[in-house]
């Protein structure tokens, strides 16, 4: 083929390829928040919640942020929203996990006082984005009553958008999320030997 029949090919197949995204564009023509739901057992859940805290932060818009777990351990986005961005709403658990703390009713009310702290959060339309960082565990250890989660993420204000974090979480709360997506590990450097890593795992 020559080269100016391949160029008149590429061109056709783009215009084509322009039609359809521009149709898709025109069509999803809903302006509300919405709920994400990042699973699975791969590395990248977190790290893309925090990606959407920094978009939304990068629009002057408010973020709340709710960690469920790993109160003990520092991480960087802790110590980075702590020190340089007061105006996001910060909370964690501030317990260890279950093999730490070997305390499973102190976990459940702790686990419940965080929550508290997230609910108002997800009944204030001034929130744009809510992250709700590892909160399926919750539901997974039964610490959180289910039904209650999810008709709160259901009933927040229109336009207010959440992400929950999280292994699992089950069929009732990807009912009600509107983007779904499972991370699967491939590869895992920790398996390797690899230790974690500051600025990248935590
Ligand atoms: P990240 O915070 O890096 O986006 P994540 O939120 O997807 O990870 P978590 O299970 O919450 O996954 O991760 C807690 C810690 O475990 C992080 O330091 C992460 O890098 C690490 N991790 C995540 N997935 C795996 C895996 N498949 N094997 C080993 N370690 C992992
Ligand atoms: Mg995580």
């Amino acid at each position: 083929m020559t080269d100016s029949r391949k160029d008149a090919r590429h061109k056709a197949a783009m215009a084509k390829q322009k039609a359809r995204v521009d149709a898709n564009i025109e069509a999803a023509d809903t302006q509300r928040g919405v709920a994400v739901l990042l699973t699975g057992n791969g590395k990248g859940k977190s790290s893309s919640a925090f990606g959407m805290v920094m978009r939304a932060l990068g629009y002057d818009q408010k973020v709340g942020v709710v960690q469920f777990i790993k109160g003990q351990q520092l991480s960087g986005e802790e110590i980075y929203l702590r020190e340089h961005c007061p105006q996001v709403e910060f909370h964690q658990m501030g317990t260890g996990f279950t093999w730490d703390t070997q305390d499973r009713s102190g976990d459940i009310a702790a686990a419940q006082a965080t929550w508290e702290k997230a609910r108002p959060m997800l009944q204030d339309p001034a929130f744009d984005l809510v992250v709700l960082d590892e909160l399926t565990y919750m539901i997974a250890y039964n610490y959180l009553d289910a039904a209650d989660i999810i008709a709160a993420i259901r009933s927040r204000p229109a336009q207010q958008s959440v992400v929950v974090t999280g292994r699992g979480g089950g069929a009732e709360l990807q009912e009600v999320m509107d983007t779904v997506s499972e991370v699967k590990e491939l590869k895992h450097a920790f398996k390797a030997g690899v230790a974690a890593r500051k600025g990248v795992d935590f």
